[in-house]
């Protein structure tokens, strides 16, 4: 056992209502998936543990209870977050279109310091579905998106079948650590004990 400083990293995650937000999460931390919709999920956030560069990393990770359908998820959602997520699904134009305006609605809301170099991750949802046959957005088209908003990194995953989740969030965890909030000093104080289990589940990814 040794000692480490723990670290917590605000995640939010946003797109339209359907794209895959909650099953996404659900299937990085409790490695689930279900076919089931259901727009409203009781918790604000989920948590997961890593390991990064020999740092003890809490993700703290905020999902939408669904009301992103009307896009007012309030200042607390938005508050602090050290990184920002957007996903749409590669099988729906309109989740893509509408990008943009969560780009700029996180801008407004979440005001950072630093709008340029804030660090967005842009996910492309269900590339399963069809064998890929039903996609309506391209990999270049979203890739030039992500080039127009000062190159954020893209991942094509699907959480059904787990397919690029872990990548694309220990490449979010990683983009948060770089871009830590002053106001994980209280926590960075907080010397913790680390088990076998959490190291390994830092060295998987
Ligand atoms: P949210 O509204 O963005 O949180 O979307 P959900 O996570 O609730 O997912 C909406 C629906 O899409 C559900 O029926 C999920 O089972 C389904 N879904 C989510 N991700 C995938 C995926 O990668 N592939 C497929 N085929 N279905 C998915
Ligand atoms: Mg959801």
């Amino acid at each position: 056992m040794s000692l480490r400083r723990r670290t917590l990293l605000k995640v939010i995650v946003l797109g339209d209502s359907g794209v895959g937000k909650t099953s996404l999460m659900n299937q990085y931390v409790h490695k689930k998936f279900s076919q089931q919709y259901k727009a409203t999920i009781g918790a604000d956030f989920v948590t997961k543990e890593l390991v990064i560069d020999d740092r003890l990393v809490t993700l703290q990770i905020w999902d939408t209870a669904g009301q992103e359908r009307f896009q007012s998820l309030g200042v607390a959602f938005y508050r602090g977050a050290d990184c920002c997520v957007i996903v749409y699904d590669v099988n729906v134009m309109k989740s893509f279109d509408t990008l943009d305006n969560w780009h700029e609605e996180f801008l407004k809301q979440a005001n950072p310091s630093d709008p340029i170099k804030f660090p967005f991750i842009l996910l492309g949802n269900k590339i399963d579905i069809d064998g890929g046959n039903s996609r309506v957005v391209s990999e270049k088209k979203a890739k030039d998106w992500c080039a127009s908003k000062g190159n954020i990194p893209y991942f094509e995953t699907s959480a059904k079948e787990d397919y690029n989740v872990d990548a694309a969030f220990l490449s979010i965890a990683k983009a948060a650590l770089a871009n830590e909030h002053e106001q994980d000093i209280y926590f960075q104080g907080i010397p913790e004990a680390v088990t076998e289990g959490e190291q390994r589940s830092g060295c998987a990814c």
